[in-house]
């Protein structure tokens, strides 16, 4: 079977504290977020874009989350004001894997690998989708 694999990656720098951590984790502080993400599917689609069918999704809408808050995006924001779950690097992934479903085609697998440092790092993927 044919199969397509993106891969984009970028970075977010952004403020956090988790609410509830019993330690320095729940104090302000600033992570130089790295985050790749990786959708996987054996169609090709039509985008917003581009209206034939020749593109696994846009590669623009998987890079959202990298846009300034001010434009949409999680870069130079307090995360904390902008959801209402506790942000660890766990529910960030999951965020913004829904997120960004929302944005592309049916039928993709979609990966979201947040690094909050550069040797800690999780993995988020739905296998409902
Ligand atoms: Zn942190």
């Amino acid at each position: 079977m044919p199969t397509w694999t993106l891969n984009t990656e970028f970075r977010i720098d952004s403020a956090h504290s988790i609410d509830g951590y019993d330690g320095k984790c729940g104090r302000v502080h600033g992570h130089t977020y790295r985050v790749r993400m990786t959708a996987k599917s054996n169609t090709l689609n039509p985008s917003k874009y581009l209206k034939s069918p020749d593109m696994v999704c846009d590669f623009r809408e998987l890079k959202w989350a990298g846009k300034d808050v001010e434009k949409g995006g999680l870069d130079h924001a307090y995360l904390n004001d902008l959801v209402d779950f506790p942000t660890s690097a766990e529910r960030l992934a999951e965020y913004i894997h829904q997120e960004t479903v929302k944005r592309i085609p049916d039928g993709i697998r979609l990966t979201v690998t947040i690094w909050e440092t550069p040797d800690s790092w999780v993995e988020y993927t739905d296998e409902n989708l």
